[in-house]
């Protein structure tokens, strides 16, 4: 059996060397992975660069299930779809683990200026909002730019819509969006802990089309819930700009969305069997739904393509992974954690045996490299790992914690955790938008991303040790996009 191996990974290594024009690292330059496995995950990586069918897995999602947020029409279709993909491709064990879920409809929805000047506004409400009272909020708008600035005018607040406006940054690595989002998502409490009446926030995106960035908001438990909007960016700037002429600033706005009763929704998951510990489990995760505005192309359809695509390439290997590889289908990754949740706690009993986890959730830009958290001892390795993706262009890494909102549950249970890096400078131009939609998707990209997971899923999954698990202080729970 041994030498067999020896034989296909010598043979798939002469073939990518071949392929890649001396693009490859020789295999005595493997560092701590061992020659066979350096060798496999060098063949994937050069064979699926070139060309995957990653992109035709999110057309299929996208063009049939289409917007699915988490107890919908379409979230109900695309587990069908999920399901009937994984079985087509010949994964083992496709099944679909029952999540409940929460349930937020949005109905209609329209806002206008009424004075000084007029003028419709293209807003979309944010997820969880409650709905207006029938007829719309017609109040005087107070802009900020921060909540120090909020602060600093609380006793301007009460009765008032509170605009947050916070513009987002384009950067490559996606922290732009980091540090604006935290106005979505907990500014509608903080207004209303001052009496505000409803909010708006400047979309948290970078483009600038007329079309508003949805997400869900936070409502606190001690603050009273109100209605919260986002403008699109140029209904944003005119608010901001009608404000700076210091005259009082009239917004009429209606929304009939809110929350239904819970829906069952599911997990979709399929693997490949370890060869030798199956009990030991590689897990690659993506969020099956999306929101309702686009039809979940770049979020998180090319997630669930790069993941579905990368081990449909390992199950057409010669040779089975020595450990298990698991695709997860998230549900209800937007509004809630409720799949992430949900996992974790199905599979208590084997996460003492999840070997490491990434996730996919970063759209359709090329790989610049892994983030990673695990404990000390596993650097070398990843570090080869790197090594490994360098020729791919998505050699860097970033220790300072991988993962993704799903598999943030697995954190506290010490399972070393890893994503990759893709580049964001155009992610937040689409996210959360009616533009969400298949043409956005990079296939060149995306078969770029598949190679560098299916290589690293390879590494972990034949590693002779397990990864150091993550060192218990480092096991805080991860943050949601
Ligand atoms: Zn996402
Ligand atoms: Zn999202």
């Amino acid at each position: 059996m041994r030498s067999r191996l020896a034989a296909v990974a010598a043979a798939l290594f002469v073939l990518a060397v071949i392929a890649a024009v001396g693009a490859t690292s020789p295999p005595n330059e493997a560092g701590p992975l061992s020659v066979e496995s350096a060798g496999v995950a060098t063949g994937l990586r050069d064979r699926i660069s070139v060309g995957s069918r990653a992109s035709e897995w999110v057309r299929e999602l996208t063009e049939r299930a289409g917007p699915r947020l988490a107890g919908s029409p379409g979230d109900k279709a695309a587990v069908a779809v999920a399901l009937e993909t994984m079985k087509t491709l010949g994964f083992a064990k496709v099944h679909a683990e029952r999540v409940v879920v929460p349930v937020w409809v949005r109905g209609s929805e329209s806002g206008e200026i009424t004075a000084p000047v007029s003028q419709k506004l293209a807003l979309a409400a944010l997820g969880e909002s409650v709905a207006t009272p029938e007829g719309g909020i017609e109040a005087e708008v107070i802009g900020v730019k921060s909540f120090e600035e909020l602060q600093a005018r609380k006793a301007d607040v009460a009765r008032k819509i509170v605009f947050f406006d916070v513009p987002t940054q384009r950067t490559k690595d996606g922290s732009g969006y980091g540090k604006s989002v935290v106005y979505r998502s907990e500014g509608p409490s903080r207004a209303a802990r001052l009496g505000a009446v409803a909010v708006l926030v400047r979309s948290i995106g970078t483009d600038v089309n007329r079309l508003p960035h949805t997400g869900a908001l936070q409502y606190e438990a001690d603050a009273p819930k109100i209605p919260a909007a986002a403008l699109s960016i140029p209904d944003a700037d005119l608010l901001a700009f009608v404000l700076a002429r210091g005259k009082p600033v009239r917004v009429r706005m209606a929304l009939a969305c809110g929350m239904r009763p819970d829906a069952e929704s599911a997990n979709v998951v399929g693997e490949i069997p370890g060869r030798e510990a199956p009990d030991e489990i590689v897990v690659l995760g993506a969020h099956l739904d999306s929101w309702d505005l686009g039809r979940g192309a770049i979020d998180d359809g090319a997630g669930c393509g790069i993941v579905l695509e990368a081990l449909r390439q390992i199950a057409s290997l010669p040779t089975r992974p020595r450990r298990t590889i698991r695709v997860v289908l998230f549900a209800n990754e937007e509004n809630g954690l409720a799949g992430g949740k949900a996992y974790a706690a199905a599979h208590a009993a084997e996460l003492g045996k999840h070997v490491a986890a990434l996730e996919s959730d970063s759209g359709t830009g090329r790989p610049l490299g892994f983030s990673w958290n695990a404990g000390p001892s596993a650097e070398p390795v990843i570090r080869a790992i790197g090594d490994l993706l360098e020729p791919l262009g998505a050699g860097e890494l970033q220790g300072d914690g991988g993962g993704g909102a799903d598999i943030g549950p697995l954190r506290t249970a010490g399972v070393p955790l890893f994503s990759v890096r893709q580049d964001a400078s155009r992610y937040f131009d689409y996210h959360h938008t009616a533009n969400d939609t298949f043409d956005k998707i990079d296939a060149e990209a995306l078969d770029r991303n598949v190679a560098a997971v299916a290589a690293f899923a390879w590494v972990a999954a034949s590693l002779p040790h397990e990864l150091e698990r993550i060192p218990p202080e480092k096991r805080t729970p991860a943050r949601s996009r």
